[in-house]
């Protein structure tokens, strides 16, 4: 399932391995390096799955988390929050906050992936399949075409 996904990193090397890695996987990817400029990118790309790191020069995630679901619009975008504190506590305000998941740094790329694709099928549980068959019907998306 291809997505817009948006990185939220002051640490230009994280964001271009992400980047990487996601566009590997056939996601289109946009970042911003500060929560000021995050917000108003996602505010103007609403994008399907937010990555959001904790330390940011400006404001922190949480703060950026907290503005992005105030907006009916946005409230739903999952968020995966990126961080390198690790305290149980940091953990709880994450998720009260609204966040999604919650990614320790250093993290594996490979397990982060697999959130980010587990919660992208949470989100749009229709668009992970190309066929779907109800009943005697057929619908093939990819080709627009039922039977
Ligand atoms: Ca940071």
């Amino acid at each position: 399932m291809k997505a817009n996904v948006f990185i939220v990193e002051d640490e230009m090397p994280i964001v271009t391995l992400l980047k990487y890695n996601l566009e590997k996987e056939g996601h289109k990817v946009n970042y911003a390096l500060n929560g000021e400029d995050a917000i108003r990118s996602i505010k103007d790309q609403n994008p399907d799955l937010i990555l959001l790191d904790w330390m940011l020069p400006d404001i922190s995630g949480i703060e950026v988390c907290r503005n992005l679901k105030r907006i009916n619009l946005l409230k739903n975008i999952p968020i995966i929050m990126l961080t390198a504190k690790g305290e149980e506590e940091d953990k709880l305000k994450g998720f009260k906050t609204g966040a999604d998941d919650y990614v320790t740094k250093p993290f594996s790329q490979k397990e982060l992936i697999a959130r980010v694709n587990t919660l992208l099928k949470r989100a749009k549980p229709n668009a992970v399949e190309d066929v779907v068959i109800f009943e005697d019907l057929k619908v093939d998306r990819a080709q627009k075409r039922v039977f």
